[in-house]
């Protein structure tokens, strides 16, 4: 029997991996570099949280959720998103106490059953932030900034923000009864889901990427007519920072978004490469979400970005490929007696902040280079009984192809000023 990765997941290795780890770097100094600190939550929560920060009536509560029941009786989710998890830390850890306000990111998992294709995994990475305690439109502009800064810094080619705003609870009431009323009338025209939606969260049939739907919503009236005078000026101010930061964007009046507790501000960073599963981001305002959980009134506004779509993008973008990287130093030893003597130079230079390795699978000293070379190291280090005799190594740059006997002791300075 062969083992293998359940569907909808993945091994990353090496060179991938090496552009997820420049992916995730980038985003962390971006993030780190506007003030916000790194909060690391469990990849499981109890399942209450999803249930009540997502909404019940959303697609990912009721049907992507892994949930499961421990020996000890409780029901606990491995996490769906996590800016759920990010407010109940919040909450749990009385933030709001010392500051209300709070700017914060994460990145790691998070998992959904859903249909496994190109760009969609059941396990997927999302570098995310929160900045949690503040109504202000400027912080709104703030985040999609940021956001589309850390795509464009990852290469992301084709890069474009979709936004929109789908008010407050004070406004949608009177949204939701026109876009009722629309509905009623198309209702014939809708799939299946939709027709679900329409009783229990009208606003996701504007989600619907089939296309019998989206021709049926073609003439639905447009969410921003139906702000109430704050939404208006908030949403204003939003527009017109983001039309002096951000190159390429449009208002995309359909934008709703998938989890039931946004407020105002919704967008999505969309990429040009990536066909029907193009979104490599998004986020919005969710100012009730903190209510929602129990704490204090909190508004707050953040984004996720999808790792998987965002190296995605940037591989089909072509471009150099990541390389793994390479000892600066391999050590060829002449007879086997003298490897204890490479291998301890070999960890001393790493003490000294040097990338260097040897060989530990028997091989020939032709074979030996052979590998140095393989593996794109700068230099060759040879110890023959002669130079182990001296306190000598042979020193190769490869690069130059000149050589040099070098004192053991000077070796790292050498090489370090190679
Ligand atoms: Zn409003
Ligand atoms: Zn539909």
């Amino acid at each position: 029997m062969q083992y293998k990765t359940p569907s909808g997941t993945r091994d990353i290795l090496a060179p991938e991996v090496c552009l997820w780890q420049q992916m995730e770097a980038k985003a962390c100094e971006l993030a780190q570099r506007a003030g916000y600190t790194e909060i690391r939550t469990p990849v499981f929560e109890n399942t209450e949280l999803f249930v009540r920060g997502i909404g019940e009536a959303s697609e990912v509560v009721q049907k992507q959720m892994y949930t499961f029941e421990t020996p000890g009786g409780e029901s606990l989710t491995l996490r769906p998103e996590i800016t759920a998890p990010v407010m109940r830390a919040y909450l749990e850890h009385s933030m709001y106490k010392t500051g209300a306000f709070r700017k914060l990111y994460y990145l790691g998992p998070s998992f959904r059953y859903e249909r496994a294709q190109k760009g969609r995994w059941r396990q997927f990475s999302h570098f995310g932030v929160e900045a949690v305690g503040s109504a202000d439109a400027l912080l709104d502009v703030e985040t999609i900034a940021l956001g589309w800064d850390i795509l464009t810094e990852c290469g992301v080619p084709g890069l474009k923000l979709m936004l929109n705003s789908i008010g407050c609870p004070g406004c949608r009431p009177a949204y939701h009864d026109a876009l009722r009323q629309y509905v009623t009338k198309q209702k014939d025209k809708l799939c299946e889901d939709c027709a679900r939606r329409a009783e229990e969260n009208i606003l996701r049939i504007l989600d619907c990427k089939k296309e019998q739907c989206r021709a049926a919503m073609k003439d639905v009236p447009r969410i921003p007519d139906f702000l109430c005078a704050d939404c208006a000026e908030h949403f204003g101010a939003v527009r017109k920072g983001v039309e002096q930061y951000i190159p390429d964007w449009e208002l995309e009046t359909h934008l709703v978004r998938g989890l039931d507790y946004y407020t105002r501000t919704v967008y999505e960073y969309v990429a040009g490469e990536l066909g029907s599963q193009n979104a490599v981001g998004g986020g919005g305002r969710y100012d009730q979400l903190v209510e929602e959980l129990g704490g204090p009134e909190t508004p707050s506004v953040g984004f996720a970005l999808g790792l998987d779509r965002i190296v995605l993008s940037v591989q089909s973008a072509g471009g150099d490929s990541p390389v793994v990287r390479a000892p600066v130093v391999f050590f060829v030893s002449v007879g086997d007696e003298l490897r204890p003597e490479v291998q301890k130079m070999v960890v001393e230079l790493r003490r000294s902040s040097i990338a260097a390795d040897m060989d530990y699978e028997g091989r020939s000293v032709k074979a030996q280079f052979r590998a140095a070379n393989r593996l794109g190291a700068r230099f060759v280090a040879v110890l023959g009984p002669e130079e182990a005799a001296s306190g000598m190594v042979n020193l190769k740059d490869l690069s130059t192809g000149s050589q040099q006997q070098v004192p053991t002791s000077e070796l790292a300075d050498r090489i370090a000023n190679g």
